[in-house]
């Protein structure tokens, strides 16, 4: 994998694309996770004396009136703040005083320049990584290093359409995304597969692609219910994906031996948390009631079937997390993973979330969500093929 280690950047115009698509609530960042985790490759620049290019997308850009709410610089305020350092902001994203301002920069100084998604305004140029726009942007500098692991499913200007003109690779960030996700292209065995959340058509991707080189796929969450329905279980008025039935049908025909779905469930009659926590055996189901979370002897036999595993994947939680009840059975599985030391990737859809208390004990938890999942769905992604 190319890293910005393997270029020459000492002294050079470097454009980094970082992802800065930060939550902000009324102009103010509420969390500052992604501006952080930029740092180690701007710093890594700054060392070897380069003149610093920072582009990022922030939100979506459809309308003249989301121009100001998805203005960039309050991220350039927050960087100047962590890098105690002056950060200059360009409020164009191309022009005479954006190229005057890049032309004056010394070794060490920083641009950054506004929200690249201001170019969807006018024909997404950004978003349909429009030749020209691509092409201007790389004029900018001399060296361009992508960090963005969250659009590198996508090829916008400004990640593949600057690569096609400039040496280019990859920053800290997506080195360390890459290298764990790449744990998974020839899993160790035995190889176990974990899924979750909400629908079936949301996983057919990842199910198609894995399936073959896992040992286990255990399956939770609202989409287990479809798998349920497939083998004539009823599941009363639990979340059903009734087009994909068929599809369950032909995983569970092919696949028996590795599929293992829940044998009991936590129910309740209405989509609420206010109900008592009750949990049934997957057979004892009305027709009056919904399953929100696996139940404990289903985590059980889960906690059985990755305790041998040399690699788990782990996509979508175990139930509705954002119900502390429901959430219950999600959390002691990752328990189970931390306190026994069992490397475990967590990406895609909303685990990572579910996850927050586990983070940094995990080995290792995917910031991606779609290009988490398309990696997983086996899909080249085009800010990857760019660099390579
Ligand atoms: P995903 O984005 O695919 O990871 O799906 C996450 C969503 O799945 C969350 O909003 C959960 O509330 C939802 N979910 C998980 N289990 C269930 C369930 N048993 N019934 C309904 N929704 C569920």
């Amino acid at each position: 994998m190319k890293t910005l280690k393997d270029l020459d950047i000492e002294n050079k115009k470097v454009i980094i694309r970082c992802d800065f698509n930060v939550p902000m609530k009324e102009g103010k960042i509420t969390d500052d996770t992604r501006i952080v985790a930029a740092l180690p490759t701007i710093k890594y620049c700054l060392d070897h004396n380069a003149k610093v290019i920072l582009l990022s997308h922030l939100g979506r850009v459809k309308e003249e009136k989301d121009l100001a709410e998805n203005d960039l610089s309050p991220v350039a305020e927050r960087l100047s703040e962590l890098l105690e350092q002056d950060i200059l902001f360009s409020t164009e994203t191309r022009g005479q005083e954006l190229e005057d301002a890049v032309n004056m920069l010394q070794p060490k100084d920083i641009i950054l320049i506004q929200n690249t998604r201001y170019e969807d305004l006018d024909g997404k140029k950004e978003s349909s990584n429009d030749e020209e726009l691509g092409a201007y942007w790389a004029s900018l500098g001399e060296v361009f290093i992508n960090d963005a692991f969250g659009t590198i499913h996508r090829a916008h200007a400004s990640n593949c359409g600057i690569a096609a003109h400039l040496p280019s690779a990859f920053g800290f960030l997506i080195e360390k995304e890459l290298t764990a996700l790449s744990e998974l292209d020839n899993p160790e065995h035995p190889f176990v597969v974990i899924l979750g959340g909400a629908k079936v058509s949301d996983k057919i991707g990842v199910i198609e692609n894995l399936v073959t080189k896992a040992d286990k796929i255990l399956i939770g969450g609202g989409m287990a219910f479809t798998f349920l329905k497939a083998k004539d279980i009823e599941i009363g008025k639990s979340l059903l994906d009734e087009e994909n039935i068929e599809f369950c049908k032909n995983i569970l025909k092919d696949y028996s031996d590795k599929i293992v779905l829940p044998i009991d469930v936590a129910v309740t009659n209405e989509y609420t948390d206010d109900e008592e926590y009750r949990v049934k055996d997957i057979e004892a189901i009305t027709k009056d009631e919904m399953g929100l979370d696996i139940g404990p002897k289903t985590e059980e036999l889960f906690e059985k079937e990755v305790s041998s595993a040399k690699i788990v994947v782990w996509n979508g939680p175990l139930g509705v997390y954002e119900f502390s009840k429901y959430k219950k059975n999600t959390d002691k599985l990752l328990e189970f993973l931390v306190n026994n030391n069992i490397k475990a990737i967590l990406g895609g859809g909303d685990i990572v979330a579910a996850a927050a208390d586990y983070k940094d004990k995990i080995y290792h938890a995917s910031t991606g969500g779609g290009a988490t999942l398309e990696y997983l769905e086996g899909k080249t992604l085009p800010g990857i093929e760019a660099i390579k």
